[in-house]
């Protein structure tokens, strides 16, 4: 087992959440995100701002709204 390391997993993430990365780099990331509560974080952030945006039926979200969610992850994450 070899981590493929967080550049590795965030370079891949978006396509990993979309379930188009092949099988053998599937889960090569999951076990870096088993791993890595750094990018964890960017997985539930990524998720959850798609979820976002596809409600908002906008293309891209801004900075600022990244920055919201962010913030409210943190502060679900810090009551656990
Ligand atoms: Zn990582």
């Amino acid at each position: 087992m070899t981590d493929c390391g967080c550049d590795k997993a965030r370079k891949d993430l978006e396509e990993y959440l979309r379930n188009e990365v092949c099988k053998t780099q599937h889960s090569d990331i999951k076990e870096h995100l088993d791993n890595c509560p750094g990018c964890q974080d960017e997985a539930l952030v990524a998720t959850t701002l798609t979820d976002v945006v596809a409600r908002a039926c906008k293309e891209t979200a801004p900075e600022e709204l990244r920055d919201q969610v962010l913030a409210r992850l943190r502060a679900v994450q810090a009551t656990h």
